[in-house]
C-alpha cells in the first residue's frame, strides 16, 4: 500500500483532517474509562481510530495513511498482517481455540525457544509479558527465600502493583542515596506491594556493588531491562551487564532480564546473545507472538522446575492457546529461516533510518539526538552529550519531542508517543526514504511553530 498523491508532503499534512476519529473519541469516551483500553494509548497526539493495516501501513478512519514505526508498541515485527503469519493462525483456527490441556504445538514452540535462545533450558507460556514477570519473581522468591528485588529507575515491567513503579519519578535528591524512595506510577497501587522493590539506578555498577554489599543477602532478584527500552532505548555500558551477572552469583541473586522488547528483535538469541550475558530467567513477549498475544518465561531448569505443583503456581486460561502459539511458531520459524536474515535485514533497514535522521537533523542544525539500535531506537531533543540513565534522560527537551511526534504524525510518521521507533521487515527503501524526508518536514514544523 503506498501513498499515490504526488503532491508535496506539507500540502499532504495540510490536508489531513481527523474528524472520523474525533467523533469516535466522542463515542468512546462515554462507553470505555477514558475512551481507551490500555493507558499508554493515552498519550498519542492526535489521538486516532485506525480501520486497518498492512505491511509498514496503517490507515485511521479518516482514510490517512501511516508508515508505522508504533507497530503495536513493538510486537509486528514482521509488519501488519504478514500473509503467512496470518495462515498459520487461519490453520489453528480449524482445529479450536483452547482445550484446558495440552497440544501438540506447545511442545515445538517451546523446543524453537529453546534453540533460539541459548538460557531457555526450560520454558513456560503465558499471555502477557507482564504476568511473565510476575512468574519470574515468584520463582526467583521461591528459590532464594527472599523477598525483596532491583528495580531499575526508567525500566518498565508491566503494569501491575509491585513493579509499576520510577518509570518517571521525580528525580530529586541525591544520585548516590540509594535505594530511591518507591514511587507509585497509579492511584489504587498497592503501597505494600510495591515497597518489596529497592530502586537503583541503571548502569552504575559501582553504586550497585556499595548497595549490594550491604543488602544482597536480602535481595531475591534483580530485573533488568538489558537495554533501557523504556527509558530512551539507553544501551548499557561496556561491561554493565557482566558486572550485574557477577554480582548475582556473588550474592546468590537471581537475575531476571527482561526481554519483553528487545528478544526476537535485537537478535534471535535477545540481547543476551547480542551481549553475550547469560541470565538465570528471561521474559520474552511482543515480537515472539508476531503481533499475536503471547509470552514466555524461560531460563535455567533448577529454577524453572519450581514451578510445578504445590510450589510455584503459573496459571492462566488462556495459557497456550491456539492462535497465540501458532503465531508464535510461524514467527519464530520465519526468523531462524535463512541464518536469521529477517533481523538482519531488519537492522540494516534501521541503521538506515537512524543514519538518515541524522544526517536531516545535521542539515537543520536541529539538536535531534538518535540512540538505540537499528530494530529499535529513540528520538530525542538535547545537548547533554551523556545520556546514561533515567536522570541524564530526562534532561532532555519533552516539549519538544512532542511537538515533533506530533508533526511526524501529521505527516504520515507514526513513532511512539514517547519518540521510540520500532523497525520490522516490512519497511522498504522507500518507506525509510519517504520518513527520512517527513522527519526533515517536521523538524521545519516544529522550528516554525
Ligand atoms: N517489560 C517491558 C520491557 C515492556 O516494554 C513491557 C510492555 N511495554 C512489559 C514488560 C509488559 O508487557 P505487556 O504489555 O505484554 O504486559
Amino acid at each position: 500500500m503506498t501513498t499515490t498523491t504526488t503532491e508535496t508532503p506539507v500540502t499532504e499534512a495540510a490536508r489531513r483532517t481527523f474528524r472520523k476519529s474525533g467523533e469516535f473519541h466522542e463515542q468512546a469516551r462515554r462507553l470505555i474509562a477514558g475512551g481507551v483500553n490500555s493507558n499508554v494509548r493515552l498519550a498519542a497526539d492526535p489521538l486516532l481510530c485506525f480501520s486497518k493495516a498492512k505491511g509498514s501501513m496503517l490507515v485511521d478512519l479518516d482514510g490517512n495513511e501511516y508508515i508505522d514505526y508504533a507497530l503495536g508498541m513493538g510486537p509486528a515485527v514482521l509488519g501488519h498482517a504478514p500473509p503467512f503469519l496470518i495462515e498459520a493462525v487461519r490453520a489453528s483456527l480449524s482445529r479450536g481455540q483452547l482445550f484446558a490441556g495440552q497440544h501438540e504445538m506447545e511442545l515445538e514452540l517451546a523446543g524453537l525457544l529453546h534453540e533460539c535462545v541459548a538460557s531457555a533450558e526450560l520454558v513456560r507460556i503465558g499471555l502477557s509479558g507482564s504476568e511473565m514477570i510476575q512468574t519470574a519473581l515468584r520463582v526467583a522468591r521461591a528459590h532464594t527465600g527472599r523477598n525483596a528485588f532491583i528495580k531499575f529507575e526508567g525500566h518498565y515491567h508491566g503494569w501491575l502493583d509491585n513493579v509499576l513503579v520510577n518509570l518517571s519519578p521525580p528525580a530529586g535528591g541525591s544520585r548516590e542515596a540509594v535505594p530511591y524512595p518507591v514511587h507509585l506510577q497509579s492511584s489504587g497501587q498497592s503501597a505494600l506491594a510495591a515497597s518489596e522493590a529497592f530502586i537503583l539506578p541503571w548502569n552504575d555498577l559501582e553504586l550497585l556493588r556499595r548497595f549490594l554489599d550491604t543488602h544482597g543477602r536480602n535481595v531475591a532478584a534483580i530485573l533488568t531491562e538489558p537495554v533501557m527500552c523504556n527509558t530512551g532505548v539507553i544501551a548499557p555500558r561496556g561491561g554493565y551487564l557482566e558486572g550485574i551477572r557477577e554480582l548475582c552469583d556473588r550474592h546468590g541473586i537471581v537475575l531476571i532480564m527482561d526481554e519483553v522488547i528487545t528478544g526476537f528483535r535485537l537478535a534471535l538469541g535477545g540481547a543476551q546473545e547480542k551481549f553475550a550475558v547469560r541470565p538465570d530467567l528471561s521474559v520474552f513477549a511482543k515480537a515472539m507472538g508476531g503481533g499475536f498475544p503471547i509470552a514466555a518465561l524461560t531460563g535455567r531448569a533448577d529454577l524453572m522446575r519450581l514451578v510445578d505443583l504445590g510450589r510455584v503456581n503459573h496459571s492462566g486460561t488462556y495459557n497456550a492457546n491456539l492462535v497465540g502459539v501458532a503465531a508464535a511458531i510461524a514467527t519464530l520459524r520465519h526468523l531462524m529461516a535463512a541464518d536469521g536474515s529477517a533481523l538482519k535485514a531488519i537492522a540494516l533497514a534501521g541503521r538506515r533510518l537512524i543514519e538518515g535522521i541524522r544526517k536531516v537533523a545535521a542539515g537543520k542544525s536541529a539538536n535531534l539526538r538518535v540512540m538505540g539500535y537499528g530494530p529499535v531506537f529513540n528520538t530525542m531533543f538535547g545537548d547533554d552529550e551523556s545520556i546514561v540513565d533515567y536522570r541524564s534522560y530526562i534532561r532532555t527537551d519533552v516539549a519538544k519531542q512532542k511537538a515533533f511526534i506530533k508533526a511526524l504524525t501529521l505527516r504520515g510518521v507514526r513513532p511512539t508517543p514517547r519518540g521510540t521507533w520500532f523497525v520490522s521487515s516490512a519497511h522498504s527503501d522507500e518507506d525509510i526514504q519517504r520518513t527520512v524526508e517527513a522527519v526533515g518536514q517536521a523538524l521545519s514544523d516544529i522550528a516554525s511553530s
